[in-house]
């Protein structure tokens, strides 16, 4: 190698190293401009600064790059600099594993949620009555599982189809979980029906069409009550996790996140259940993560097999519906497994060394 080349070699990679110098240099000023951008509550993106950027760049502009050139590699820079403002917003979300690396575990009914062990909620799709509920609590009970769900006010698709018991249903709810020492675990639908299901439930469920009802976040967030937020119809990982943050900035951290299925083209499965979600939420919060086997499936052949591929990818727990007589049911009777059928899964479960607790 000629001495002329090596010295030219040696002082571009100087120039890169000054480069790269000014590119750190230049992404600190764009970190506490965001920091400023985020206390006035500004915008991050701004177009306008970026055109009169470029403009005084191309005043300054004397080759021998295209101008074209400069304009593509400075786009790239500015895209570089709102990413890592965009990085430092998210960081700051409280629900993330940024912001909290250790996981969150909430007890219910003793109960640790988020303890590595998985744990299960069973019950009825709606209540219907104090005898439906009890049969079904008896046989939850008998399995020591101490999470008992059951919709009170069923968010339905037809406003012609059973809306549920509403606060009648919760009443039910508690007197038998009272009687067989289980905790509740009911959707709420209405911000206004929070304060008053407190006295009645153990869990605030929100539903999946009600994942951005932001008025009913802001109100489970106001209360001292763990909250099982259900995953939206069709809705993005990020906006699920937002939506748990909502529950989060009004200052309550009791959050469960639940992937219940998502909308796609599929027709085989009522909804098709993302198990991927499961670890991304692990990893990106540090909330516990459920599946719920029977809305995602839709099937009962399935729940089994959904339930332990939940708990193999890291579920911390497992939703499902019974019913003491499925074919007879006022909601979800295609998919609620029977008593019988019940046992058989907890059974089936529990042998499969996923489970490894007594439960
Ligand atoms: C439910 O769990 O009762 C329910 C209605 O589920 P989702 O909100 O996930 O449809
Ligand atoms: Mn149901």
């Amino acid at each position: 190698m000629s001495n002329e080349l090596e010295k030219l070699r040696k002082e571009l990679d100087e120039v890169n190293v000054e480069l790269l110098e000014l590119i750190n240099k230049r992404g600190r000023l764009v970190k506490k401009i965001g920091q400023i951008k985020e206390k006035q509550g500004m915008k991050r993106f701004d177009p306008v600064r970026e055109r009169n950027m470029l403009n005084h760049l191309l005043s300054h502009h004397e080759g021998p790059f295209e101008y074209s050139t400069i304009e593509h590699l400075f786009k790239e820079i500015f895209k570089a600099g709102l990413e890592l403002q965009e990085d430092d917003h998210r960081k700051a979300l409280l629900v993330s594993r940024k912001k909290k690396p250790e996981d969150t575990v909430i007890e219910i009914n003793g109960e640790k949620i988020g303890d590595g062990h998985p744990h299960f909620v069973m019950g009825p799709c709606a209540v219907e009555s104090y005898e439906q509920v009890a049969e079904v609590a008896e046989a939850v009970q008998k399995q020591g599982v101490k999470l008992l769900r059951g919709g009170a006010f069923k968010p339905r698709t037809s406003p012609y189809d059973f809306q549920g018991l509403g606060m009648e249903g919760l009443k039910i709810l508690k007197q038998v979980a009272d009687e067989y020492d289980l905790a509740v675990v009911s959707e709420i639908v209405n911000p206004a029906d929070i304060e008053k299901a407190l006295d009645y439930i153990d869990v605030i469920q929100i539903g999946a069409r009600n994942m951005q009802n932001f008025e009913l976040l802001k109100a489970a967030g106001s209360v001292d009550k763990p909250v099982l937020l259900k995953r939206g119809l069709a809705a993005t990982i990020s906006e699920f996790i937002n939506a748990a943050e909502y529950i989060m900035s009004r200052g309550n951290g009791k959050i469960m996140l639940c992937e219940r299925g998502i909308r796609t083209y599929e027709k085989a499965t009522r909804n098709t259940l993302d198990i991927s979600a499961v670890p991304i939420l692990k990893q990106e919060t540090h909330l516990p993560v459920l599946v719920d086997v029977t809305h995602s499936t839709g099937r009962r052949d399935l729940l089994l097999p959904a339930a332990k591929a939940a708990i193999a990818i890291g579920a911390d727990g497992v939703m499902a519906e019974v019913h003491p007589d499925p074919a007879v049911a006022l909601s979800d009777s295609a998919q609620q497994m029977d008593i019988p059928m019940f046992e058989t899964f907890m059974s089936e479960l529990k042998q499969s060394a996923l489970v490894e607790r007594t439960l």
